[in-house]
């Protein structure tokens, strides 16, 4: 009988955001992978077999992932929110696309879930409600240059900004960096939204103005959306704002 990879997007934390896909994925592996953190997500069932590992390790994780597949088993990869965002699934290929033969006949399947910004962004209305663009702050895996490039191409055509992987101890300047830089193409009032730990115990939600926003009150699991010169604020008596882009009108350059 020949294996299976599932790459399974776990959603950001509430098990609500489950897919029912990514749940069958699950409940059908002999065998988990996965980032420690996301593994203590799924719940045990017995017979089922555990790799937690360290959240740096995604190449050799991948590589044990489509080992382990390759032996016959039915093996899930699990991620935070979508496989595809920043996460395993590009690891998966890429070990694929530098591996074995063999793994190019593997079935390979990655389950969607819901990834961070559209969780953030549902819980303050719509800021992605027009054209925006996903950007990791993170410099581990490319130069600063190119993130200070791609926030000033992006921020100089109109687009809504969601910066994941913010900040870290390794990396405590970049996003205060980055607001700078922002303040330079859009208005101080911009609406900049802080998502922390979005649909889990510790969840914790802000809105500021671009002016005001600091880099302090983010961190590892902070999502943040910067809007447009378009985005807009409404003001609600004893509720909190809604934030939101419109489809119509003035949409910037
Ligand atoms: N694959 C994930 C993203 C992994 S990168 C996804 O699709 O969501 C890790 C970054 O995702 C974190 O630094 C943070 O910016 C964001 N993130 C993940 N889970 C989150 C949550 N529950 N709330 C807010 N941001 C989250």
């Amino acid at each position: 009988m020949s294996g299976r990879l599932a790459v399974v997007g776990l959603g950001p934390g509430d098990a609500r955001w489950l897919t029912p896909e990514a749940e069958a994925a699950l409940a059908e592996a002999e065998t988990l992978y996965g980032y420690a953190g996301y593994l203590e997500r799924v719940p045990p069932r017995t017979g089922q077999s555990r790799h937690p590992s360290d959240n740096r390790e995604e190449r050799a994780r991948a590589q044990a992932a489509l080992e382990a597949a390759a032996t016959g088993a039915k093996v899930a990869l699990v991620t935070a929110g979508d496989p595809g965002v920043f996460a395993m699934a590009a690891a998966v290929c890429e070990a694929i696309e530098h591996g074995p033969a063999a793994w190019r006949s593997l079935d390979v399947a990655m389950i969607p879930g819901v990834t961070a910004m559209l969780a953030v962004a549902a819980r303050v209305g719509a800021p992605l409600g027009h054209d925006f663009c996903a950007l990791s702050l993170s410099d581990n895996l490319k130069p600063w240059e190119t993130i200070e490039r791609r926030l000033d191409a992006a921020a100089g055509a109109g687009f809504v900004l969601a910066l994941y992987n913010p900040i870290s101890r390794a990396r405590p300047w970049q996003l205060g960096k980055a607001f700078e830089l922002l303040r330079r193409h859009l208005p101080a009032a911009t609406p900049v939204v802080f998502g922390r730990a979005v649909g889990r115990a510790d969840e914790r939600v802000m809105i500021a103005t671009l002016l005001e926003a600091d880099a302090v009150k983010a961190d590892m699991a902070t999502l943040i959306i910067v809007g447009s010169a378009a985005t807009r604020l409404i003001a609600r008596p004893d509720l909190v704002p809604l934030v939101y882009t419109p489809r119509t009108g003035e949409l910037g350059p």
